[in-house]
């Protein structure tokens, strides 16, 4: 789920706009970008959920630092803080609820593989409701997250331009290009391209 994240990031700046859209695409999968480095270090692993199928949702995903809940709290709150250092206290905590979203979201899809204390330490039952055992639903509810969040984004562009009268012809451009680029990840993501 990359394309999702996008789509809520941009239902969110709808709504905060004073804080910067790419601000915002960042914190929505800023636990994904610290999976990277943990990733390429064999910290963080993953393994195909059936063998031999790879793909989109394929895969039983074990980010057991960084999607760990006191991964995520202290994650989104040093992103929020940094943010609140730059653009002020407000924009600091929806980078950090945001970063946070990350969460809920993965929690729809992955399959119960998300621990609840980092190295699943204690040997709690992992966490995720496993919607993308069905591809065809997950990429449904994605599709669905791009599309309303670049509707959402579009609507409140739309009545900054009648407010002052300008921008109309860049709002229209940025909510197409939101839609056009988080459409153009999940069909990457689904298809595997
Ligand atoms: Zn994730």
């Amino acid at each position: 789920m990359i394309a999702g994240h996008f789509g809520f990031a941009a239902a969110v700046k709808s709504r905060e706009p004073a804080t910067p859209t790419w601000a915002l695409m960042l914190a929505t999968v800023w636990l994904d970008i610290v999976f990277v480095p943990l990733f390429l270090s064999g910290i963080e692993t993953l393994r195909p959920a059936e063998e031999g199928h790879t793909g989109y949702g394929a895969n039983i995903i074990y980010a057991d630092y960084t999607h760990s809940l006191p991964g995520v709290v202290a994650l989104s709150a040093l992103l929020g803080g940094i943010a609140a250092m730059v653009w002020g206290r407000r924009s600091g905590m929806v980078i950090g609820l945001v970063a946070a979203s990350h969460w809920l979201l993965d929690l729809l899809v992955h399959r119960a593989d998300m621990p609840i204390l980092p190295g699943n330490v204690g040997g709690f039952p992992r966490l995720g409701l496993g919607l993308w055992r069905y591809p065809s639903l997950s990429f449904c509810i994605e599709l669905a997250l791009v599309l309303v969040g670049a509707w959402l984004y579009w609507r409140t562009a739309s009545r900054v331009v009648e407010t002052t009268g300008r921008g109309a012809r860049a709002a229209a451009l940025s909510a197409t290009l939101i839609a056009i680029f988080g459409v153009l990840i999940l069909w990457m993501d689904f298809t595997g391209a």
